[in-house]
Order: C-alpha cells, then structure tokens, then sequence
C-alpha cells in the first residue's frame, strides 16, 4: 500500500505524548509555562530594574553556577542577541586581534565569518572539517582566542572542549581564551570548566526556553581579558559591550530591557535539571533518547547516522540519511501527525531527518518517533 504523506494517519498508540522534535527553538516543557502563567501578575509586565525580575536574574545566574559547577571568580554574564548577537560582542570585547575558528558546519561558520569581517581584527585563522566531522584545534603562539563548538547544531556533530593541546597557550602571559559556542549543547552535554573560558548560549534549544537571550559563562580569565579591552580604549556599541554587560549582570540586570518570559522559562529548565540531578542527570536523558534514534537507524536498511564515527555523533541533535524513500515524505507524513520540525537541514542537502534529542524530551517519545517513522516508511 502506498500513500501521499499527509494522507497517513498514525495510530494515537504509536504516537509520542509531545510531538516536537525541533532543534531550536524546541519544545518548551508545559511544567514550564504554566510556572510561568503563574507569575502572570507579579512578574510579568513589571520592570526588570526592581527586585521582582532582578531576583529571578539572580536564581538564574546561582542556577547556572550550580549546574556547571563553576569556580571561584566564574561570572554569569547575560545579555540580549542570543548566540548571533553574542558573536558580534565577542568581537568587539573578547577577541584582542587574531582567533582561530573550527567551523564544521553552518553556525561555526558564521562565527568565522564575524571575525573575518571585523575591520580591527586580524584575519582569522580557520582551519576546516568535512561536515559529519570536526576538525581539533591547533596550538598557535599568534591565536588569543579559539573558538570551539561543543555541538554543531547544523550537521549534529559533537565534539570534546577538553583540548589539552592548548593548556600552553591557556596559560602564556597574557593567557589565550578558549570560547565556546554551546547553543545546543549547554545543559545537555557535561564538560570541564577547567577546559574553557568562555562557555556561551542561547537557551532556546537545550535549556527549552525562548530565545532572544545570550548566556556567557565567564573564567576569570576571561572577565580579565574583557576589562583589559575595555581599558584599551577601543570602540564598542553599547550592546555589544561585554564590560557592560558584566556590570549589569553583576547588579541582577541586563543593559537594556530583556524578554522576562524567556529568563522565567530558561530559570524553570534549569532548575528542572538541578531537582533531577544535575547536567550529569540531564544529559543522560539526551544520551538515552539520542542513543534509541541511533540504534534504531543503525537496525534498518533505510536509515543511517549521517557522523560515521560514532564518537562525533552528537547526543543532542541526530541527523539519519535514508535511502529508497524520501525524507521529506516522512517529515512531511510526520507533521500532518502533530510531529513537527524533524525536516533535515536544508544547506546539507541531503535526504535526511535532523531529529533533537534535548533534555526536555521526553527518551519514550523519542522511541516512539522511531516507531512512528517505522509506520510511515511501509505506507509510503
Ligand atoms: C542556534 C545556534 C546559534 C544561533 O543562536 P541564536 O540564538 O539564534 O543567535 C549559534 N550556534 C549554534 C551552535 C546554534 O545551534
């Protein structure tokens, strides 16, 4: 028997409780939202320079602290621009004159793109990996900063921010900064604050809030570096100023005016995450889901992991090749079921789901996305 993809209709058994499988913006937990409705009217709608928003800033930042197990002299920074926004201030106030990128993929490309751009910084160095892979970083005297992807969101390869290679740089006089992009994998994958100095995100995607927001985690180190460039003298918008965004962060505020539903939300996440056990616990939630996607793909003739080698697989954000059908039929069959956003990425062209494995999903739905896939491909 075959069908039209919209013409399928799964069994309700079958089906996953929440049918989104988004890798940003992703599902936002109910539990989440209705704490929010909760504080309709004593939080929402009331300024973020008085104690109400300032103390939920502050459970924020002590949340963070907790989950990554941050040091002394650690900093919470936050600000608006999400992630994007955050490369453009990493520019101006993080970078002294020459990074170097790992791009892998379409977000470490755009970072790369940034640097390159900035008239006051030298070229960037860029050293490059077929996407399905990563390239690793490469000790560099010239380099004050390297810029890491812990997740690659784009082509769902992960890799380690424990780069020892760079340990003599990291601690050269002045010390190189090891930034990481870990949009998608912040508060889904552990790592060792002793291997970064900067460690940033968005939390749209693996913290299941909304975006608009940029988080930073910043090393002594790296407050260090973003005050000597401020005391260089050297020009930076308002926005983009991560000395201002540190004062303001200290004091329990962002610079300008912030979406107080997406702090509550990004609060919510993480304190879910601390009730359940910490980033180690949450993190297994996305090794169970992702690890039931990839098995699954490895078992059928139609489907496999796009990252042959099973160690850069990431355990957030699955990307299945298929073959002999058609992986926009089956995003498409899925989405007239209520499960939604599984489509591949689009710039990878290949046929392909790109399936989010975040901590928010719950491991049986991402089982019975397999099943549901299953269903779809013997009617198609
Ligand atoms: C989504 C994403 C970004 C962009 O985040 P915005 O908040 O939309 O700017 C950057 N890097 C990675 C790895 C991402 O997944």
């Amino acid at each position: 028997m075959t069908g039209t993809p919209s013409s399928i209709s799964i069994p309700a058994e079958l089906r996953p409780a929440d049918g989104r499988f988004g890798s940003g913006p992703s599902k936002v937990r109910p539990e989440a939202v209705k704490a929010l409705e909760a504080r309709a009217l004593d939080y929402l709608g009331t300024s973020h320079r008085r104690t109400g928003v300032r103390s939920v800033v502050g459970r924020l930042r002590a949340a963070m602290t907790e989950l990554f197990g941050l040091g002394d002299g650690w900093e919470v920074v936050l600000g608006n621009g999400g992630s994007t926004g955050f490369w453009d201030a990493a520019a101006f106030s993080m970078i002294e004159r020459r990074a170097q990128h790992l791009t892998f993929g379409e977000f470490s490309e755009k970072f790369s793109a940034v640097t390159a751009a900035a008239p006051h910084l030298d070229d960037p160095a860029v050293i490059t990996a077929p996407y399905g892979s990563h390239p690793v970083p490469e000790l560099d005297a010239g380099i004050d900063t390297y810029a890491l992807t812990h997740n690659e969101t784009s082509t769902g390869v992960a890799m380690s921010v424990a780069q020892p290679q760079l340990g003599a740089s990291r601690h050269g006089t002045p010390p190189a900064l090891v930034m990481v992009d870990a949009t998608s994998a912040a508060g889904a994958m552990t790592w060792d604050p002793r291997d970064v100095d900067c460690y940033y995100f968005a939390p749209q995607k693996a913290f299941a809030a909304d975006g608009g927001l940029f988080i930073a985690l910043c090393s002594p180190a790296a407050i260090e570096r973003i005050e000597r460039i401020d005391a260089s003298g050297r020009y930076k918008p308002a926005t983009l100023d991560l000395a201002i965004a540190a004062r303001n962060s200290r004091q329990d505020q962002t610079y300008n005016t912030p979406a107080l539903a997406t702090i509550l939300l990004t609060l919510e996440t993480a304190e879910w995450m601390l009730d359940g056990g910490g980033l180690a616990w949450a993190a297994s939630r996305s090794a169970t889901s992702s690890g039931a996607v990839y098995d699954w793909a490895a078992d059928r003739d139609f489907a496999s992991p796009f990252v042959a080698d099973e160690a850069m697989r990431s355990p957030v954000v699955c990307t299945i090749d298929f073959e002999g059908v058609s992986a926009d039929d089956i995003a498409a069959a899925l989405r007239a079921n209520d499960i939604v956003d599984t489509e591949g990425y689009r710039k990878l062209g290949r046929n392909q789901l790109r399936i989010a494995a975040f901590p928010a999903i719950e491991p049986s739905d991402a089982e019975a996305l397999t099943a549901c896939i299953d269903y779809i491909v013997e009617r198609l």
